[in-house]
């Protein structure tokens, strides 16, 4: 994937605030920070998404996710840190490299979360068992 913008950070091609490296993930900030102290984090080889990962890699990118969150906390003084993912165009994925985004949180930010919605009567048994049967 010669043009994925990430593994070009990856490769030192172009330039990023990176915050945190081992084998196997890269941190760094993201340009456009919804907060400060967005941080992306990602695994060094290229994945789409979740949908693709291995394994490995992910655990790997979850545990430097446990490790740099109380330290981008502390950082900007956050009340609080949001942690998401998207997966795949449908779901905003704009960046075709499997990445984590940290996002730091303030009281009285005015960010707000996603509108919810009702199951109807028998839906929710049906979804439950169509992700269970795909399990
Ligand atoms: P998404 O794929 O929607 O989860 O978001 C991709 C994120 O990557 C956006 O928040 C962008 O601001 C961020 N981004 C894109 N290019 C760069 C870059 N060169 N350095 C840091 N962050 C970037
Ligand atoms: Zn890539």
């Amino acid at each position: 994937m010669n043009d994925c913008i990430f593994c070009k950070i990856v490769k030192g091609e172009i330039p990023s605030n990176k915050v945190y490296e081992d084998e196997k993930v890269l941190a760094f900030l993201d340009i456009g920070p919804v907060n400060k102290g967005h941080t992306l984090v990602i695994p060094k080889k290229h994945f789409t998404n979740i949908f693709d990962i291995e394994q490995d890699d992910l655990d790997a990118v979850s545990k430097a996710v446990r490790k740099i969150s109380p330290a981008i906390k502390k950082a900007v003084n956050a009340d609080g840190l949001n942690i998401m993912s998207s997966n795949g165009k449908a779901a905003g994925q704009l960046v075709l490299h499997s990445h984590i985004h940290i996002i730091p949180r303030f009281k009285d930010d005015g960010l707000k979360h996603w509108p919810q919605s009702k199951y109807k009567e028998g839906e929710a048994e049906e979804v439950k068992k169509k992700i269970k049967e795909n399990l």
